[in-house]
């Protein structure tokens, strides 16, 4: 039988182990709750992208659900679309993919001024059914992985309990590498096989999800006056994630 010392001692052990100070910051930053783009995922995610990349390594970006319009995987309308009846910003596609589109050619606009080897896919044709048409997104995105570059597909989460908030969902290989690590550590860490595999990340593809499509990251999109300065600051925030990621120097960008 264990005395009552040794008992107590053994669970204040178990309460310091607990609440050590990288414990206590790892369930912050979990549960962080960012003043624009609303909450992070919060799932068990284990990985960690320490891989070498060349720090001129080709970026494609591409706006999620570019080819997959008016069938399944179109993407979020968003909150006040699907729940309070307000129009769409372009009847032609779900807001979600008007709003990635936005933000893609924005961050890459930045990111070429800044140094980075970045340009944007867009296969303009808003349907495509068959996923191995050479013109969807995932076959550009796989084709420029295997080349050596670093395909990004940019995504706004669903909204109420179907989304789990801002993050990157890595690629499914055991190689992540440095800007990978950069853009989890700053907007969210998915797991490695979220879904059991998705398929833009078993095609290399990583996915960045900037956050929910409700509360006040959709209200400032969708309010003109604020709308301009959103999108460039959700692209100054991955420009400078993906700089840090590379090991170059951030930017401050004026509003
Ligand atoms: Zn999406």
């Amino acid at each position: 039988m264990i005395s009552l010392s040794k008992r107590l001692s053994f669970t204040l052990i178990g309460i310091l182990l607990t609440f050590t100070p990288i414990n206590f910051a790892k369930q912050l930053s979990n549960l962080k709750v960012d003043s624009l783009i609303g909450s992070r995922v919060n799932l068990p995610s284990f990985w960690i992208g320490k891989g070498q990349i060349n720090h001129d390594v080709h970026i494609l970006v591409m706006a999620g659900h570019a080819d997959s319009q008016g069938m399944n995987g179109a993407g979020t309308s968003g909150y006040v679309v699907d729940l309070k009846g307000a129009a769409p910003m372009d009847s032609s596609m779900r807001d979600e993919l008007y709003w990635n589109l936005l933000v893609c050619k924005e961050l890459v606009l930045l990111g070429r001024r800044y140094g980075l080897n970045i340009s944007f896919y867009d296969p303009e044709i808003r349907t495509l059914v068959d996923a191995n048409d050479p013109r969807t997104n995932w076959s550009n995105g796989y084709r420029h992985a295997l080349n050596g570059g670093y395909p990004l597909e940019i995504h706004f989460d669903a909204y109420g309990p179907d989304g789990y908030g801002s993050g990157l969902i890595p690629a499914v290989t055991d190689d992540l590498n440095s800007i990978d690590e950069s853009l989890a550590s700053d907007f969210g860490r998915y797991p490695l096989l979220f879904r059991g595999g998705l398929g833009a990340p078993r095609r290399q593809i990583r996915i960045l999800e900037i956050g929910k499509l409700e509360g006040e990251l959709e209200d400032r999109l969708r309010d003109a006056s604020t709308r301009d300065k959103t999108i460039r600051t959700i692209a100054i925030r991955i420009t400078n994630s993906i700089l840090k990621g590379l090991n170059k120097d951030t930017i401050t960008v004026k509003l």
